[in-house]
Formats: structure tokens, C-alpha cells, sequence
């Protein structure tokens, strides 16, 4: 496995405490802690250029520090999906579209793991 792979394997990894976590629940921690959200309240927001290096560079600038990066990356990887676009959760789009593909699988397991209901509604 590439160091690459592995890390993507290990941060899809990290996002699995937040998968029971309704997503309109992460929507309202990312409005109301993301550190981007603050600073547009000072000043207009960096913008992400679509060019993978400077992309990079302005997820690990604007995102050190978030309170909510997890949350953010986690509510991106489900909304956008592989439509995800610009810096979200301390990426870059190329960077999250290849965690996207590693967290996408991990959760196609972990559904494919959870007990059957059965004819009464509970699980076995
Ligand atoms: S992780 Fe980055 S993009 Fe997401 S809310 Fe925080 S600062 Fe904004």
C-alpha cells in the first residue's frame, strides 16, 4: 500500500466516529464553528483557485485549526460526493476525491456488517 493510500485509508479511518452522526446535526456544527465562516464576518474569505498545489496550500493555511474539520470533511465526502469541489475539510478537491473513494468503501462495508432487521423491526 502507497504512504498516500495509507493515509487516506487512515483519516477515512478517523471520520468513523462521526458516521452515526446526522448529517443536518453536522451542517449546524460547521455553520456555527467553522473557522472560514468566522472570518468572513472579518474579511473576505480566501478563494480556492481549482489548481491542486495552491489548492493544497490554502486547505493546510485556512483549515489549521478548524474546530470542525472533521465535521466539515465528513459533511463534503457526503453531500458533494464525487461532485466535491474547491478546499473543504483541510483538503484540496484531488485530495478529497481520492479519500472520498477510500471513506466511500469503509462505509459500504460497515453497512454491509450491520445486523439484518428482522420481520418485527429488530436486529439479530
Ligand atoms: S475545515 Fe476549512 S473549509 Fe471546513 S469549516 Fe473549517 S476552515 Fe472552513
Amino acid at each position: 500500500m502507497s504512504a498516500q493510500r495509507k493515509s487516506f485509508e487512515e483519516m477515512a479511518a478517523g471520520l468513523d466516529e462521526l458516521a452515526m452522526v446526522p448529517t443536518e446535526v453536522l451542517a449546524d456544527w460547521v455553520t456555527a464553528r467553522g473557522k472560514c465562516l468566522w472570518e468572513t464576518t472579518f474579511g473576505e474569505p480566501p478563494e480556492w483557485t481549482c489548481e491542486a498545489d495552491a489548492d493544497r496550500e490554502l486547505a493546510h493555511r485556512l483549515c489549521s485549526g478548524c474546530p470542525v474539520r472533521g465535521e466539515c470533511l465528513e459533511f463534503e465526502l457526503r453531500i458533494a460526493g464525487e461532485r466535491t469541489l474547491g478546499v473543504w475539510g483541510g483538503l484540496n478537491t484531488d485530495d478529497r476525491l481520492a479519500l472520498h473513494k477510500v471513506w466511500a468503501s469503509r462505509r459500504r462495508d460497515e453497512v454491509a456488517e450491520l445486523p439484518e432487521d428482522d420481520e418485527e423491526g429488530e436486529r439479530s
